[in-house]
């Protein structure tokens, strides 16, 4: 008999993650290199002190005061539009994760299909997985657009109760033309379905590109999820958050867990989003370093994905593992992640990208920088 008794699914399988690797150059989890200033870590100290006075009850299960200032921060994408988010419609939750999760629980589950197209974010079959919802992959094309069409007809024909949809996408930098969304949001309300927009990029996408929470008040089942983690500087306070129809979120507050946002959390995040303009700052700085790596990466004779996000996902090498390990024994940490032969580096400082650029010079100059042969890559 085996032991521990794990769903027969389950066992096996190793857990989802970066290897946590103490090296000087951190490449790999697209965080933002900037941390938060001595006057926000100084705010956020206070805050979670005023919290930890009152640790002795159960935090507020609504959130109400965090909702108040995420609908704010998000209003500012909707001035334009002319419409703004409510508190009403934002629900936060330990990272989009545990937000699209809940997603999961509440509207997947035995008899349903959740749905995305691929090469995406590995985390999304898990939840899948892991509420027992049958997933189906769509595919993108070769250069890691979206065919909208035959997105549409897949979508038509499998009728997903969610469809997780990322813009920019993750492992490749591709954001989504807004028109598509609103093709797929019709698509899936035909029958039903909710369409998750998943902006945890969002902040570094390209001037003149939408967000999908213009869509909101034409699409009720559309749903835009957030982050704080990446372009926010928020990883470790772990901090997740959605806007959609009030309705949806009714549904959520049966499955979350009791209290699931600690007064700890809820009083980090709020002091942060006081320091909003601070926080996200560099990311300017960060967009113009993604885009001179591109052009670097490019005159280096590599492919490149057009990238709206803070990181980019370049290749394709003979040999990826090998290539990885090459740049970690120069002390640089990137992604083994994506379609074989691609290799993913977030967006660090300067100095970082510096580091990035040197040691991917010496490596390419090593069998371990052989590039694939274009005749494998017809059936990569
Ligand atoms: C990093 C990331 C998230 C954010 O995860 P958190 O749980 O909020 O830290 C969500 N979606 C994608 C595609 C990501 O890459």
């Amino acid at each position: 008999m085996d032991f521990p008794p794990i769903r027969e699914e389950l066992r096996g399988l190793e857990p989802y993650g970066a290897p946590q690797l103490d090296v000087p150059v951190q490449l790999n989890t697209n965080e933002n290199p900037y941390g938060p200033s001595e006057a926000c870590a100084d705010d956020i100290a206070a805050s979670v002190r005023e919290a930890a006075l009152t640790l002795n009850r159960y935090p507020d299960r609504e959130h109400v005061a965090l909702r108040e200032a995420l609908a704010a921060y998000l209003s500012r994408d909707t001035v334009a539009a002319g419409f703004s988010i409510t508190p009403e419609q934002v629900w936060a939750a330990n990272g989009s994760n545990e937000v699209m999760l809940q997603l999961l629980q509440a509207f997947g589950g035995p008899g349903r299909t959740a749905c995305s197209f691929a090469p995406t974010y590995s985390m999304y079959p898990e939840y899948a997985r892991d509420t027992l919802t049958r997933w189906v992959t769509g595919h993108r094309a070769e250069d890691f657009s979206l065919d909208v069409d035959a997105a549409r007809e897949l979508i038509e024909a499998e009728q997903p109760s969610v469809v997780l949809l990322p813009s920019p996408n993750n492992p490749t930098g591709t954001a989504l033309p807004p028109d598509a969304i609103e093709v797929l949001c019709k698509a899936t309300g035909a029958y039903g379905g909710l369409l998750v927009v998943d902006e945890a990029y969002t902040e570094f996408r390209r001037e003149g590109t939408p967000s999908a929470l213009e869509l909101l008040p034409t699409h009720r089942n559309l749903v835009v999820s957030r982050t704080m983690s990446k372009a926010f500087a928020l990883a470790g306070g772990r901090l997740g958050y959605l806007a959609a129809d009030p309705a949806i979120l009714d549904a959520i507050r049966v499955v979350r867990l009791p209290y699931h946002l600690s007064s700890v959390t809820q009083a980090a995040a709020l002091a942060a989003l006081r320091h909003a303009p601070e926080l996200l700052g560099k990311v300017d700085d960060l967009r113009r370093e993604r885009d001179d790596v591109v052009t670097w990466l490019r005159a280096q004779g590599l492919e490149v994905a057009d990238s709206d996000a803070n990181f980019v996902l370049y290749g394709r090498f003979e040999d990826r593992h090998a290539h990885w390990e090459a740049l970690l024994a120069h002390g640089v940490l990137v992604r083994e992640v994506g379609p074989a032969g691609w290799l993913r580096v977030s967006i660090g400082t300067p100095e970082e990208m510096a580091a990035f650029r040197d040691a991917t010079t010496a490596v390419l100059a090593t069998p371990a920088g052989t590039l694939m042969d274009p005749a494998t890559e017809e059936d990569a």
